[in-house]
């Protein structure tokens, strides 16, 4: 066989599997949506680009150290779907730890300050065991074969009653397809046929992904030391090149951590050249003892193609977001756009991820 006789060969012997419904994205919203549908008679199947499951959630764990949270964190007490969720799936949280005091850094021209930090009246919360737990727990609700990772969908075509799913190691053929991907990536990485309504697309053209370049950053270490009485692990800097960071010890005290965010301008240098800027300006309030740190943990999520890639024009945080136009159908009511974004209320947070889910859900129910 010759080269083209040898890749059409390959094309027919390629098996298309069916499903009622393929989402596209194992996040927060697409485990959310498949965990709501597993009663249901629907044929799912959730196709994930990545190896790893759970999108923007993504605890780090290490045995016998503090786990870091590289993507979400915290949760408030007005995420009441959220919170919903956590208490179906039979998930605590802790509050988070800021103490009575922090660290704050007006100016480089001036000193930095131990202030006290006003009665936490809208705490912020953890989830005992990691943000990871949810994407656990939901997993363990939905069937192994439904979820196929490490394939990447690149294109959309409507093909009658079906849409098709092309990724790059297969096909599949659904009645309906939900893409959970950021508005802006799934608009600039997947080819859609026929293509999606002008207005549409530049809407989703400028709508922000919602933490899409930041660079998350956590030490592990053997004491908190922080936690001393003229001290603090919560700092606010507006000099940085840490603006904020937090005490992210575990739930029962028994593992230590400081984590927190480097100004997003940091992505272009190297991992030892961001810990450096890291390490110098924590010895500035905590000393040599910074130097005793156990492990180093980062994500530049900007360098992370599968959530964030580069605008073509400037776009503004949460412009866009929850849009009208993500609240319809498209290709024959066969197309739902859901995920973070797309939700009306908290978009971008996870609250807005699992709202989306039930709003799909429900729009699914009705049809
Ligand atoms: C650093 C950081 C900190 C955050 N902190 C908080 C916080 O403290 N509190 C809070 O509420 N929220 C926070 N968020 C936001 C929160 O993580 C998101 O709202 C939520 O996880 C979004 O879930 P999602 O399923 O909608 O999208 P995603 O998690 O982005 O899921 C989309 C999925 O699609 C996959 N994918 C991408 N392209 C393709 C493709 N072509 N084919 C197949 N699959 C594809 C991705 O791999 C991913 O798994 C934070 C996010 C980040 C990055």
């Amino acid at each position: 066989m010759n080269n083209i006789e040898t890749i059409l060969f390959y094309f027919t012997q390629m098996e298309i599997k069916e499903a009622d419904i393929v989402i596209i994205g194992a996040g927060l919203t697409g485990l959310t949506l498949a965990y709501l549908l597993r009663n249901s008679n629907y044929n799912i199947c959730i196709v994930e680009a990545r190896e790893r499951i759970g999108g923007r959630i993504y605890t780090s764990y290490k045995n016998d150290l503090a786990s870091i949270e590289i993507g979400a964190t915290w949760l408030g007490n007005q995420h009441i779907y959220l919170k919903k969720l956590l208490e179906d799936l039979d998930l605590d949280i802790f509050e988070q730890e800021l103490g009575k005091k922090a660290i704050y850094e007006p100016s480089s021209l001036s000193p930095y300050q131990l202030v006290t930090l006003p009665p936490n009246q809208a705490p912020s919360y953890r989830i005992i065991g990691g943000t990871s737990k949810i994407i656990e727990i939901l997993l363990s609700h939905i069937s192994a074969d439904q979820i196929i990772n490490a394939e990447k969908v690149i294109a959309l075509q409507e093909n009658g009653n079906y849409l098709s799913v092309e990724t790059d190691l297969s096909s599949y053929t659904s009645k309906i397809v939900v893409s959970t991907l950021p508005p802006y990536l799934f608009q600039s990485t997947v080819k859609i046929e026929p293509s999606l309504p002008d207005e549409l697309q530049q809407i989703m053209e400028s709508t922000h992904t919602w933490m899409g370049e930041s660079i998350k950053i956590g030490l592990r270490f053997k004491t908190p030391f922080w936690k001393a009485k003229e001290s603090s692990g919560t700092i606010f800097s507006n000099v940085g090149p840490i603006p904020e960071f937090y005490d992210h010890s575990d739930h029962s005290s028994n593992y230590f951590a400081l984590k927190g965010f480097l100004n997003n301008s940091y992505y272009s240098l190297s991992k030892e050249e961001r810990l450096n800027l890291i390490l110098n300006q924590l010895k500035k309030y905590y000393g040599s003892k910074v130097d005793d740190y156990l492990e180093y943990e980062e994500k530049v999520w900007r360098l992370d193609p599968l959530t964030y890639s580069d605008y073509r024009d400037h776009v503004i945080p949460h412009q866009n977001n929850g849009h009208r136009l993500y609240q319809e159908t498209y290709l024959n009511s066969k197309l739902f756009i859901a995920g973070a974004e797309t939700s009306t209320e908290f978009p971008g947070y996870m609250e807005g991820a699992v709202r989306s889910a039930y709003n799909i859900f429900k729009r699914l129910d009705i049809r």
